[in-house]
């Protein structure tokens, strides 16, 4: 790791004339990392301009040319495995291994759309006019400006970057300002391959600067965001001015539903391990849980004992510990005050609850909350922290009821050995993505997108890779 770090436009890395930067730092301990620029929207322009040049040239190559400099890009990655997974561990706070995880899911993730290059379809259609046919044909859009969040910093710029270019589009990415060094590091790997100068910019800064500068730009043809639900709004209003497309992943509250026919030490183990991995900061994680009241003290109280047994610290310092620290001082203050109100509202505080005491770290206790009810804020609101609520519930319909009742619709799971209760979940539940018997994660294959709040649009997979494409349609008279 370098402790200074430059934007990377159009094949170097560069100096920005202003000195304003950001400081990055560790949130397991409070350690300054780097500092990497705040870039003002003239160097934003400048980024996008230089994307906007290589689009062609990068589009009139054949889509299996541009996979193969996808490929040169994954084999950087994986060779650089270890360091970048510690890079990932030092500034988001995620256990090593599940950093690890996530370097070798971003190689993998590359690999998988650089496979997509032979299969991006067209279609031809029959026509109603004599002599003629109907083609549709798939094209880049153009300029891609993805805007990332911290909680998988690496992979999420591969969602973005992989399907984009794959699909003869170039790119500026701003990355998180809590966790800008991966992709610092990426940019590295990037500039050691050949891939031609311009289709991969990097630009850092804040939301409401480099962001804005990003969002609002007129060169900009697509923006793919993943990050909260405010900012996603502020993003789609941007836009508009505009008529920039969007694709948005936004946040989720997903419902864990357990019926009283469940395995409970399956359900127990997935929800907890859904609960505390990247310390509860994941879109898709269990937020909420309807149990069935037959089973509820036995399931609540399996529940608790695997909580309490999960081994919290920094995960640099000792690797068999499973729960790091939430990604900074205001995400701890938060989780804090939804606990808080769930405890004024009458939620009962079954483990945990408070703020770890250390000196610098921003670590919350794995924490159960029993006795909640669905008009609380912690049923209704994100709480991105090891902190999972209970409720009881009376039926399958009821539990369905209240997790459809909810701004947010990313993904949601059911637990049952009933495979019509099953399927009638899955008919029912209004969500992107359901999970029977298991939770999170998504496979790159299917399709993760949100309804509701929780986003417009969505990614993996080839309808994923879609989006990042134009349907031309031609009408061809042949006489
Ligand atoms: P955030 O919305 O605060 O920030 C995300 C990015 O947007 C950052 O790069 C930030 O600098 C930028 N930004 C902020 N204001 C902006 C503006 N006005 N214009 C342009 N850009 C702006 O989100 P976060 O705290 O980094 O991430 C956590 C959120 O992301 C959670 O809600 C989580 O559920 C969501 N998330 C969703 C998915 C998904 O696939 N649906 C995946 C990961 C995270």
């Amino acid at each position: 790791m370098s402790s200074n770090y430059q934007n990377y436009i159009n094949g170097e890395f560069v100096a920005q004339s202003a000195d304003s930067s950001i400081k990055v730092y560790n949130p397991a301990n409070g350690e300054l990392l780097a500092t990497v620029p705040e870039t003002d929207s003239s160097v934003v322009d400048v980024a996008v301009q230089a994307a906007k040049k290589a689009q062609p040239l990068w589009a009139k190559k054949t889509a299996i040319q541009r996979a193969s400099y996808l490929r040169k890009i994954s084999a950087k990655v994986r060779e650089h495995r270890e360091r970048l997974a510690h890079i990932i561990t030092s500034e988001q706070g995620k256990t090593l291994g599940l950093a690890q995880v996530e370097v070798d899911f971003t190689a993998d993730y590359i690999d998988y759309m650089a496979e997509w290059a032979r299969r991006i379809e067209g279609e031809v259609i029959t026509s109603d006019r004599e002599g003629e046919s109907i083609f549709l044909l798939r094209k880049p859009i153009g300029v891609v400006a993805g805007i990332l969040p911290w909680n998988f910093p690496f992979f999420l710029i591969a969602r973005k970057l992989a399907p984009a270019l794959v699909a003869g589009n170039t790119i500026v990415i701003k990355p998180s300002e809590e966790t800008p060094i991966n992709a610092f590091e990426f940019a590295k790997l990037v500039a050691q391959t050949d891939l031609p100068a311009g289709v991969f910019n990097l630009v850092s800064g804040k939301g409401a600067t480099t962001g804005a500068s990003l969002s609002g730009h007129p060169a900009v043809n697509l923006i793919s965001f993943t990050g909260s639900v405010k900012t996603g709004s502020a993003i789609m209003q941007a836009a508009a001015k505009n008529l920039t497309r969007v694709n948005l992943e936004l946040g989720g509250k997903a419902p864990a539903i357990v019926l009283a026919d469940a395995d409970l030490d399956l359900a127990a183990k997935a929800i907890v391990d859904s609960r505390i991995i990247n310390s509860g900061q994941v879109c898709n994680c269990a937020e909420r849980v309807y149990v069935e009241r037959p089973v509820a003290e036995v399931f609540s109280a399996k529940v608790i004992a695997l909580m309490q047994a999960v081994k919290i610290g920094d995960p640099l310092e000792d690797s068999s510990n499973e729960l790091g620290p939430l990604i900074n001082q205001a995400g701890l203050i938060k989780v804090k005050g939804m606990v808080e109100n769930a405890r004024n509202a009458g939620a009962r505080v079954a483990l945990g609850g408070s703020v770890v005491d250390t000196k610098a770290g921003c670590y919350f206790e794995p924490t159960v909350l029993t006795e909640c009810r669905h008009d609380m804020e912690i049923m209704q609101k994100e709480i991105f922290g090891p902190v999972l609520p209970i409720q009881v519930v009376d039926s399958l319909d009821e539990a369905i009821g209240y997790a459809n009742d909810s701004e947010y619709g990313l993904t949601s799971s059911i637990y049952t050995a009933s495979l019509s209760s099953a399927m009638r979940a899955c008919h029912a539940l209004e969500f992107g993505e359901t999970y029977v018997n298991r939770e999170n994660f998504e496979a790159m294959q299917g399709f993760h997108a949100g309804r509701r709040k929780s986003g417009i649009g969505g990614a993996d997979g080839k309808h994923g890779l879609y989006e990042y494409m134009e349907t031309h349609v031609v009408y061809m008279q042949h006489g």
